[in-house]
């Protein structure tokens, strides 16, 4: 770790020097670790309140290289849009991101998200999704899945999941992405992609997060991937009118070539109370969702 002052002797190559707070398998390193090669950590960041705002340490220390403006949980939006035009006023180019949690995005701040997803705001938002309020000891979130066991849904959750990248075309941005931490290189794609675009511009992150969902902390990767192996979690791009699937889901376009769900679930001790018929439910869930994207793919073609 670095003090804020001493920055300036380091290069832009990292957006996060070693020596963090971050849990062993953390996913939000891995995933800030490719915004920056994304971007060549010349950005500035804007973090709500959560897990990322604590994993660079206590001022006057910091792991980050790049400037960020750590703010209220309800505020990032709004913010990273008020720098965004004070930095366009002094000449000063560059992408504002803002690296927000599900919390943040889904609950308490969507009301600042909508608001500048709907003004078009030129920044892009990256919602680093471990599916729970993590850091304060894994409440539930509006896009926890359905099942899933938290400390405010003992018996799993009983209600629904909030879509939030679909819930972002239908304020007419211009780009909005689904991600995931265990495939890299589609999402420096999509963050570059973004980054070429003007406007508002949504990436949802799929981040497995060990101690909140139960797994060993050297899995973090291997249930990411089975997220999208088994079609729990489909990767597609919407870019200025037409949706695709994006490579790594296109194989399970087929049903047939999707993994077992079973597989996905089995390694999460956050789904080890479910039922036969709970993982039917899930099952049924999975199918209208890919029903539901291989429509939309074409209707926004
Ligand atoms: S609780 Fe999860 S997301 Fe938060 S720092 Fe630990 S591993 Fe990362």
């Amino acid at each position: 770790m670095v003090t804020i002052n001493e920055l300036h002797r380091y290069g832009r190559t990292k957006l996060i020097m070693p020596g963090t707070s971050a849990c062993p398998g953390c996913p939000l390193q891995l995933g800030m670790r490719y915004l920056a090669m994304a971007l060549d950590a010349r950005f500035a960041m804007v973090i709500p309140a959560g897990c990322s705002s604590v994993i660079p340490g206590a001022a006057p220390y910091t792991a980050f290289t790049v400037p960020v403006m750590h703010v209220p949980f309800a505020s990032s939006p709004a913010v990273a849009s008020g720098l965004r035009r004070a930095l366009r006023i002094r000449g000063v180019d560059g992408p504002v991101v803002v690296w927000a949690g599900d919390g943040a995005s889904a609950d308490i701040g969507f009301a600042s998200l909508s608001g500048s997803a709907y003004r078009n705001e030129d920044i892009i938002y990256i919602l680093a999704d471990n599916e729970a309020y993590m850091n304060t000891g894994i409440q539930a979130s509006g896009t926890t899945p359905p099942k899933a066991w938290t400390t405010t849904s003992p018996r799993g959750k009983t209600e629904g999941r909030k879509d939030m990248s679909l819930i972002m075309i239908m304020h007419n941005v211009p780009y909005v992405a689904t991600a995931s931490i265990a495939y890299p290189m589609d999402f420096i794609d999509k963050v570059r992609r973004a980054a070429s675009i003007r406007g508002f511009r949504f990436i949802h992150l799929h981040a497995p997060c060990p101690p909140g969902w139960k797994f060993p902390d050297n899995y973090t990767v291997r249930v990411a991937r089975l997220a999208v192996e088994t079609g729990m979690w489909i990767l597609w791009e919407y870019n200025q009118g037409k949706l695709t699937i994006s490579s790594p889901s296109v194989p399970y376009k087929d049903k047939g070539r999707r993994k077992p769900i079973e597989e996905y679930l089995k390694l999460q001790g956050r789904f080890s109370h479910l039922t036969k018929e709970d993982v039917e439910v899930i099952k049924a869930n999975v199918d209208k969702q890919w029903d539901l994207i291989i429509r939309l793919t074409e209707i926004y073609r």
